[in-house]
């Protein structure tokens, strides 16, 4: 086990996260072990896992803007007298719930925390860390820790926005967000740009299909448009057996697919095992009706955001946008993409968004891509990866400028730009 927490710390500082060399790991295996050798944090770290009886404790001090996103939102729950950090995305919702908030790093507090979440946010010496515990793994807790680093960050954008319609912002907020967006700018500047080069389609057979998935898998995670553990890939393909619906595996770390693609039928026959990607029947259904032979589905975070902003703050349907918004949304990207919003939870129960996005994305010719409020973009491709891949690149791109661009206009009291 102690390999994998040196892994998942690695993994933190890869995509930007943590500063390389800082995550902390502690594993409960015959011993205890560490992730690495004379960190400050060790005492309270194995008090912490001891008393919680855990298999895996992170500590881990996130960098950059994301930094100063859960700080902000820390701060802000500690003198409300919350304690706790709300966010308003989908990830969270299904698998975090809400973030508590502990001043002071020691193992009393971390233990009252993790007892009742998987992870917290423990503010100390100015800074914010996060805090997550792994019953049975250090990768448990690799995941917490980056989803609740999303869970900020998008909570910290969508709420300045919403606060701005409100008329709620303060001088002092604004003086925050300023410096946040500038250091935002510099971590973008680490994340490559340009379209990767994506094995070209139509795929001879299905070991070509499989190796383009585990591709395009590993580069929208490099690009950062979704943490490992969330998102999913899939493809149809033909195959000797008959035609095949190839989709990553539900937990499977999207930037490490090899092996972890199953292959189903498309006659309605079920998957082997069930292991299959919970949005099967979503990508199913998108396959069924339209055009596609290919769907990545990321998180990107600015495509998140922008589609949980909205204009209407007295509209009767508020606190059930992300499963039964009534209103038509979208936009229409600098790039010429028509990418509508749809509201939809995670599986198929009766607001499920596999009643939703199919219908989004198949109307009329196919739609490059759609959003599902508060989760993330699905995107088609009606050869390979490659159109899916650049419009996750070109809607987050536009995402992110829109958003600045309404913030702008809010601040100005213009309004916002109107915008199909
Ligand atoms: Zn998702």
């Amino acid at each position: 086990m102690t390999d994998f927490a040196v892994k998942y710390a690695a993994k933190l500082a890869g995509v930007g996260l943590c500063a390389e060399g800082e995550p902390f790991f502690v594993v409960q295996d015959a011993e205890l072990a560490f992730s690495h050798a004379g960190d400050q944090r060790q005492g309270v770290a194995v008090a912490a896992i001891q008393g919680l009886g855990a298999a895996a404790l992170l500590i881990a001090r996130p960098i950059g803007a994301c930094q100063m996103t859960v700080l902000a939102l820390a701060e802000e729950a500690l003198a409300s007298g919350a304690g706790f950090v709300v966010p308003g995305d989908c990830e969270t919702r299904t698998f975090l719930h809400d973030l508590p908030v502990v001043r002071g790093l020691d193992a009393p507090g971390l233990i009252e925390a993790l007892s009742r979440r998987k992870g917290c946010i423990v503010v100390a010496d100015g800074q914010a860390l996060l805090a997550a515990a792994g019953s049975v793994s250090p990768e448990q807790a690799f995941v917490t820790a980056s989803s609740m680093a999303f869970a900020c960050f998008v909570a910290y954008f969508a709420k300045h926005l919403r606060d701005l319609r409100a008329g709620t912002m303060t001088e002092a907020r604004r003086a925050v967000f300023a410096a946040i967006r500038a250091q935002l700018d510099q971590d973008m500047a680490r994340l490559p740009g340009e379209m990767p080069e994506l094995l070209p389609g139509p795929f001879a057979d299905e070991d070509q299909a499989r190796a383009a998935m585990v591709q395009a898998g590993r580069f929208v995670v490099e690009y950062g448009l979704v943490d490992s553990s969330f998102g999913n890939v899939s493809c149809r393909q033909m195959a000797p057996s008959g035609e095949l619906l190839l989709i990553s595996q539900t937990g499977s770390s999207l930037d490490e697919l090899g092996g972890c693609i199953d292959p189903c039928r498309f006659d309605g026959a079920s998957c082997v095992g069930l292991t299959a990607s919970s949005e099967l029947t979503a990508h199913r259904a998108i396959y069924d009706g339209g055009p596609a032979l290919a769907i990545l589905h990321g998180h990107p975070r600015f495509a998140v955001i922008l589609s949980m902003d909205c204009e209407r703050l007295d509209c009767p349907g508020l606190g059930e946008c992300h499963r039964a918004c009534a209103t038509p949304r979208g936009f229409t990207t600098d790039a010429g993409l028509d990418i509508p919003i749809v509201p939809g939870e995670v599986g198929t129960g009766p607001f499920g968004l596999c009643n939703t996005l199919p219908p989004a994305l198949n109307q009329g010719q196919g739609r490059p891509g759609a959003i599902v409020y508060g989760h993330g973009l699905f995107a088609t491709g009606a050869v390979d990866f490659r159109a899916a891949f650049a419009t996750l690149l070109d809607v987050e791109r536009f995402s992110r400028e829109e958003y600045f661009r309404r913030v702008a206009a809010l601040d100005a009291g213009a309004g916002p730009p109107r915008r199909k």
